[in-house]
């Protein structure tokens, strides 16, 4: 277990898209390893997710942590991550430890259904609302090489803190 070092903006490879992990790279010691990093570098940064990209490397991985006691599924390790729903809308203000000390009020969909695979290689879904959806289109968007910053809500501009 380790810290890894956050890439910020203007990093280049935010911007780059990741790819999927196949099928025999789960489960190694490379991208369990990751994983735990992932969650180390996480809770250094008391952030509530991160994508692999973030960290440097080009696998369409997340770790989510909601902190909210009340959820089972408060804690997620998301491989290959893939939104196969959503619907409404909302208009919150977001943030991203790729982009310190900024913030920006976003339009993302209210609820969202996620399909990933954990670390075994089994297959899960995930329904979101409200924060947790926020934060599942955010960490998806990395893995497309997309910032919040690109989803403004209309009007809106990036603001400091
Ligand atoms: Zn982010």
């Amino acid at each position: 277990m380790a810290l890894r070092k956050i890439k910020t903006i203007p990093s280049f490879t935010l911007a780059k898209k990741s790819r999927a992990v196949e099928p025999d790279e789960i489960g190694s010691t490379r991208i369990n390893e990751l994983i735990d990093d992932m969650w180390d570098t996480l809770r250094a940064n008391q952030g509530l997710g991160l994508a692999a990209v973030q960290v440097g490397v080009l696998k369409r991985i997340i770790v989510i942590d909601m902190n909210d006691e009340d959820d089972p599924e408060s804690k997620l390790e998301l491989i290959n991550p893939k939104i196969v729903e959503s619907s409404g809308e909302q208009r919150e203000s977001e943030a991203c430890l790729s982009i310190p000390h900024r913030s920006g009020v976003t339009l993302r969909p209210e609820y969202v259904k996620l399909e990933a695979l954990d670390r075994n290689g089994e297959k899960h879904v995930y329904e979101a609302h409200g924060l947790k959806a926020r934060c599942f289109c955010h960490e998806t968007d990395h893995l497309d090489g997309i910032l919040y910053s690109n989803r403004l809500a209309p009007g809106e501009k990036m603001q400091n803190g």
